[in-house]
């Protein structure tokens, strides 16, 4: 068996294609959004308070969702770099053989990424990077203001949406929203009304997405599980709902959902863990 040690990075990073390919898909929704707006029937007509309101909302949740977006992927969750050496070997500490080290419980070896992620959730396949102990908070934000921006980009769009089904018959618009791609194709519908058709269907599909990883993941922070731990119905590091909030977001818990860059240290390592035996929460 090996002793712990500092992993390297010989291996070198995961491949940047996933983040490539979502950074264009953005970028396209960007585009033909501001498209729809400038060329279409434009934002709802609002008051100057209230449009005040709407650009300084805007403008929070594009700074959150960009800064998000920059800590996550600058935080690096692996072992890459981490001295395991002087921990006690204990239990739940396991050998990767990919590592050729021993790692720490919770964590997990990924194959994308070719190396073991501290307590590692799941690796997500948009930003082509796993999700652990370091960049946890960064990906619940993510998921957080991405559904909001989303949401709020089909607010944006309901002039466009209330012109489109005036202008056409309700099965029209339902096969323009379904299959934009086959009616663009068909030449059944313009170059405008399939982008707007394209950027609705990814908000609402977007802002379903990022809400139901929200639930599910606020569901494993309240709970103080991994995805990999809840699949297998392990509860060993669940001690209860405020400090399994505050081992996952640090003391201020509550604010780091407003400004990505709100210090609130991580009161772990990711390399120990309390356990439910530790404090004696085990059921009897
Ligand atoms: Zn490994
Ligand atoms: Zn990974």
């Amino acid at each position: 068996m090996g002793q712990p040690r500092a992993v390297g990075s010989a291996d070198g990073p995961p491949t940047r294609l996933p983040l490539v390919l979502t950074a264009l898909w953005a970028t396209a929704v960007g585009l033909e959004l501001a498209y729809v707006l400038v060329l279409g029937p434009g934002p709802p007509p609002l008051g100057p308070l209230a449009r005040a309101f709407q650009l300084a909302l805007a403008a929070f949740q594009l700074l959150n969702l960009l800064g998000n977006v920059g800590l996550f992927l600058c935080s690096d969750p692996s072992i890459r770099g981490v001295m395991l050496a002087g921990h006690g070997l204990g239990q739940g500490w396991a050998y990767c053989y990919q590592c050729q080290s021993q790692v720490p419980p919770r964590s997990g070896h990924c194959s994308a990424c070719r190396v073991c992620i501290l307590r590692r959730d799941h690796h997500c396949r948009l930003l082509g990077r796993c999700v652990g102990f370091h960049n946890y908070r960064p990906f619940l934000c993510l998921l957080l203001h991405g559904a909001g921006i989303l949401l709020h980009v089909s607010v944006l769009l309901g002039p466009a949406l209330a012109a489109l089904l005036q202008a056409h018959t309700p099965l029209h618009t339902a096969a323009l929203l379904l299959l934009p791609w086959l009616m663009l194709l068909t030449g059944r519908v313009s170059l405008a009304q399939f982008a707007l058709a394209f950027v609705t269907d990814t908000c609402v599909a977007g802002a379903l997405f990022c809400g139901a990883g929200l639930l599910f993941h606020g569901m494993l922070l309240l709970r103080g599980q991994t995805t990999w731990e809840w699949a297998r119905g392990q509860h060993s590091y669940d001690l209860g709902p405020c400090h399994n909030l505050q081992a996952a977001l640090g003391p201020r818990w509550i604010l780091v959902w407003l400004w990505p860059f709100l210090a609130s240290p991580l009161p772990g390592d990711g390399i120990t863990f309390q356990t439910t035996a530790d404090v004696g929460l085990v059921a009897s």
